[in-house]
């Protein structure tokens, strides 16, 4: 340690200063592409093109048609603090730019030579060239350009070694600046984005008309588009668009979730776990959703001066987006359940209803008309649910013992194969679960398991659910006054689902009546019912999940061949052959396949 000069603390010359913040404005490639294309939306460009060589770090350069700068404008552009975008801190209260605080062009021009070539109406345009640091005096040209801009960076830290020391591979920086890019894409769907890498095109991504089309454009591939949906959701002072993938696309990750504030993504934990919550009971467990959060949020309820790169946004009352997020996905998502299958098409999204088309030329319109008696019987049988009245004798039946039911059933599921066309056939069963129908030119691999639970539950979806009086009625007492709470207050929707409580004094309670074929044991049953205390809006639909789930034939049992017959004819006529959970309820093999298989056409 120099123990001669007298003070240890140096005032840093600005020029160092300088660099050092910048640095922290601008540490990698991507954070140069964000802020560019940050500006070119803030100049209204609808065409915005990002080229970068060598993982941005050689050269990264963004193209847009916006407004454009003047010549005033020009020599100005590149100095701290120097914006267009507000003129005092009240502004960012109505700021409605991506932009405001005025320093990427300054941190770039400290970092890296900076060059920018502008025009405003295709007439005049000029070019000005600057830095790195002061290494050279700023210098403007007049050029030829049409409307817009190009804002140029070369040899990102060549005259800082130890920053230029924390780039990493030029791929990875290049999948950051894609990623950049993607960002901003998602949240402006109206514009076009272009990318170049090494002069490459990588991703076109044409303008389109909505946040899923956008989506799906940019982040799903070949037909995994069909199964987003777009959710309005209005709030006081906000707005809020949610992109939610269906069950058909979950993930066992979260990297495909996103989350944006007025056009800008940011981290937040808690409106991710909005979109988990609003969604759960219609995914498998341990499985997540794809999707994106839009909140639009007036500026004066929301501080997006908290995060040097605006990454992160203080909402003034979180809270209240988060609920109504929440709130409608469960309404979204019921909704979805409660349509079934039939309606899961919707009319006004055009790729549905080709989608549609191509179903109902595999599956002839007019099929489930026709209802021949022999296999309702076999559905019937294989559901469990014979028309015979019958007094329950006990509570909780023994293994083994026929279920006894009460209520009316009358199959909804058409037959295939009427009306002189070619009726599916039995092949036989493979591994313990699956059944191997020939139906047309196909070999369909039917998971039984998967097939029988989505039968059970779009009836336990169409229909009240049939219940059955308990001789004996079935006594417990409670362990919490919320437990109370649940239920004396949902007392009636559990009626509805199948469960008949009485009592309640002094926590005790009793069971008179229960969903017919029930088979857990007395404390599973009671704990079954008090799950559902964390249902919410979606009771019926877990509750569903819960009767298919114990109902469903599982690997192994074996169906006799009148009955798995009915089975396969049942899913095959579902327009989306899925379980509940989202798994495929079969595979299936065309005659062509086979034959390429073997080398024989
Ligand atoms: P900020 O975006 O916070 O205002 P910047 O340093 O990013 O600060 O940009 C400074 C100014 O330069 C902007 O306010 C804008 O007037 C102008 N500018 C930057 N990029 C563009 C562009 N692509 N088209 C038109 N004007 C631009
Ligand atoms: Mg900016």
């Amino acid at each position: 340690m120099d123990t001669l000069t007298k003070s240890r603390i140096q005032i840093l010359p600005p020029e160092e200063a300088r660099k050092i913040a910048a640095g922290e404005v601008v540490n990698r490639p991507a954070a140069l592409v964000r802020e560019f294309i940050d500006n070119a939306l803030d100049a209204g460009s609808t065409l915005v093109e990002l080229v970068i060589d060598e993982g941005g770090i050689r050269r990264t350069e963004v193209i847009d048609n916006g407004g454009g700068m003047t010549r005033e404008d020009l020599e100005l552009c590149w100095y701290t603090h120097a914006t267009s975008k507000i003129r005092s801190l009240d502004d960012l209260n109505t700021s409605e730019t991506l932009g405001f605080r005025g320093e990427a062009l300054a941190a770039a021009a400290a970092v890296t030579r900076l060059e920018i070539l502008t025009s405003i109406d295709g007439r005049e345009a000029w070019e000005l060239v600057v830095g790195p640091g002061n290494t050279t005096p700023p210098r403007i040209t007049q050029t030829r350009r049409a409307q817009g801009t190009n804002v140029r960076t070369l040899g990102l830290f060549d005259t800082i070694p130890a920053r230029k020391r924390f780039l990493k591979r030029a791929g990875s920086e290049a999948n950051l600046c894609r990623q950049a890019l993607i960002d901003k894409a998602l949240a402006f769907y109206g514009v076009s984005f272009r990318f170049i890498q090494d002069g490459k095109l990588k991703l076109f991504l044409p303008a389109v008309t909505s946040r899923k089309e956008r989506f799906a454009q940019a982040l799903l591939t070949g037909t995994e588009g069909l199964f987003l949906y777009e959710i309005p959701i209005g709030g006081s002072g906000f707005s809020v668009t949610v992109v939610a993938g269906g069950p058909e696309l979950y993930r066992t990750d979260r990297r495909q979730q996103y989350v944006f504030a007025n056009g800008r993504r940011i981290q937040d934990y808690s409106l991710l776990q909005a979109l988990e919550y609003g969604l759960q009971g219609w995914f498998p467990n341990g499985t997540h959703p794809i999707g994106g959060i839009y909140v639009s949020i007036d500026p004066a309820l929301a501080d997006f001066n908290i995060h040097p790169a605006k990454q992160e946004v203080r909402f003034v009352d979180a809270g209240a987006i988060h609920h109504a997020i929440t709130q409608a996905l469960r309404d979204f998502s019921r909704h979805r359940n409660m349509a079934g299958t039939e309606k899961f098409f919707d009319g006004e999204n055009k790729l549905w209803d080709e989608l549609d088309e191509g179903k109902k030329t595999d599956y002839p319109p007019g099929e489930g008309d026709a209802f021949s008696r022999s296999s309702a019987l076999a559905l019937e049988a294989l559901l469990e649910t014979p028309r015979s009245f019958a007094p329950l004798p006990g509570r909780s039946p023994p293994e083994g013992e026929p279920p006894l039911f009460t209520g009316e059933y009358a199959p909804p599921y058409g037959e295939l194969g009427s009306d002189g066309e070619p009726a599916p056939r039995l092949l036989g069963r493979a591994f313990g679960l699956f059944l191997l129908v020939e139906w047309k030119d196909r070999l369909f691999i039917i998971d039984q398991h998967a097939a029988h639970e989505r039968l059970l539950y779009n009836r336990f979806m169409a229909e009240a659910i049939p219940k059955q009086e308990l001789l004996v009625p079935l006594p417990f007492t409670t362990e919490s006054e919320e437990d109370d709470r649940f239920l004396s207050r949902r007392r009636e929707d559990l009626a509805k689902l199948g469960i008949i409580i009485t009592g309640g004094e002094a926590g005790l309670w009793y069971i008179e009546a229960l969903p017919v074929n029930w088979r857990l044991g007395d404390a599973e049953t009671v704990k079954e019912i008090l799950k559902l205390k964390t249902a919410g809006e979606d009771m019926t639909e877990r509750w569903a999940a819960t009767l298919t789930c114990h109902g469903a034939i599982k690997d192994g049992d074996y169906l006799d061949d009148t009955a798995a017959l009915a089975l396969a004819k049942a899913v095959l006529k579902l327009p989306l052959p899925r379980c509940p959970h989202g798994r495929p309820i079969w595979t299936e093999l065309s005659r062509e396949d086979l034959f390429r298989a073997v080398r024989r056409l």
